[in-house]
């Protein structure tokens, strides 16, 4: 009990530092009180806390801070649009990344051959990533992570995810699989080319190249065996593709999209669903279960996709991420040409308006995946489900029209 006094009076003094204009100050006090006992805890050295923390300071320009005077989400975090995969998808920017990644292919061909053989990803997919992540390492990833994660541990709103992030940090410093001046973080806290969360870091980051580190800011191959170790570790399988750009016969509801509604691809065959471009599905594919997916509803290219497509998921749940990781793959290796379908004008909604629709869904009984205004899988299926029980064709995306039906 007066341990918890002590801790409660802690972060009151803490807050009122924070506050009153001397954040560093009050940073100092929390890294010192409250930080620190459960560092050591987790077995963490005094020396490896100081060099971690020496000279590292509050950023208080960070997104998602609670800081003195300003509760509430800025005007702009709710205005802001969910990204409309037609921006998602540009062309020349996925030709260039295409290009680029040809040459790496080429390059590191014994290496890709290591690791396919190593964790079953092949060296296409990787590079997807990679590309996606960082832009094969010539992004800008310039940030002291201690100073990323402990401001967002000491005032985020988040503070509870971002604490957890900081030790495992710290932990990676201890157990000496990288120094910490090294740990260079995006804005967000993620780590080095492939973007990990230090607690992803500590579970699949690898050293491939047996220099003893898991250096993932500047070794190709620690970079790209980590985010293949990550992909087989949530269960890639080996020889699977991710899925095939389809056309889909208005017999096939779009409102079949998800998931939890997998047929066998001879199933959907059989329903009238055919590569885009024509062509059978390929041999091997008859009997595993392929998934419809349709980022836009009837606005856009649709897909049948495999399991291997949640694997991508699990490395960033959009739905559009793993899809462009995918589709990058194949231009990457099999000269692919962009997708046949187009993505409609769709109106891009601000976010708020979708939470909207979402709540309304919601109220209507419908598990909607949460009213965070991004139309994912779920979402859309119900608006599907909504404009067939109302006589409309589904169409299954939020669009200004559906906004003003659905009150
Ligand atoms: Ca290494």
């Amino acid at each position: 009990m007066r341990r918890l006094l002590a801790a409660f009076l802690m972060l009151a003094l803490c807050a009122a530092g924070a506050r009153a204009g001397d954040p560093d100050g009050a940073f100092r006090r929390w890294l010192a009180h409250d930080l620190w006992p459960a560092a050591h805890g987790a077995g963490i050295s005094r020396e490896v806390f100081n060099r971690a923390f020496a000279g590292v300071r509050v950023n208080p320009k960070l997104p998602d801070l609670i800081l003195p005077g300003q509760s509430r989400i800025p005007k702009r975090q709710r205005q802001a649009e969910f990204g409309a995969p037609a921006r998602y998808f540009n062309e020349r920017s996925l030709a260039a990344l295409a290009a680029r990644g040809r040459a790496l292919l080429g390059r590191h061909k014994r290496l890709f051959a290591r690791i396919a053989a190593r964790y079953g990803v092949p060296g296409r997919i990787i590079l997807g990533i990679w590309a996606r992540e960082s832009n094969y390492g010539a992004a800008r990833i310039p940030y002291n992570a201690f100073s990323i994660l402990g401001t967002q541990a000491f005032l985020g709103r988040r503070r509870e995810l971002f604490r957890r992030e900081l030790l495992a940090a710290l932990t990676i410093v201890q157990k000496g699989y990288a120094p910490a001046k090294a740990l260079k973080a995006s804005w967000a806290g993620a780590l080095g080319q492939p973007q990990m969360m230090p607690s992803f870091y500590l579970k699949y980051a690898v050293d491939f190249d047996g220099d003893g580190r898991r250096d993932i800011w500047r070794s190709i191959p620690d970079i790209t065996a980590s985010i293949a170790s990550h992909l087989a570790a949530h269960g890639w399988k080996r020889g699977l593709d991710w899925g095939f750009e389809v056309t889909v016969p208005a017999s096939v509801s779009c409102t079949l999209e998800g998931p939890d509604q997998g047929k066998s691809f001879a199933r959907w065959a059989a329903m009238g669903v055919r590569r885009a471009g024509g062509g059978p599905f390929p041999k091997g594919y008859v009997r595993r279960r392929g998934y419809l997916l349709m980022p836009a509803g009837r606005f856009g290219p649709a897909f049948i996709v495999t399991d291997n497509f949640y694997v991508l998921k699990a490395y960033n749940m959009s739905d559009l991420y793993a899809l462009f990781v995918g589709h990058l793959g194949d231009r990457i290796r099999w000269n692919a040409r962009s997708f046949r379908a187009v993505w409609g004008d769709v109106g891009h909604l601000p976010r708020s308006d979708v939470a909207a629709m979402q709540r309304r869904l919601e109220a209507l009984g419908h598990d909607v995946g949460g009213a965070d205004g991004l139309p994912g899988f779920k979402t859309r299926r119900y608006i599907g489900r909504w404009q067939a029980a109302h006589g409309l064709k589904p169409r299954c995306f939020p669009t200004q029209r559906l906004k003003a039906l659905l009150k």
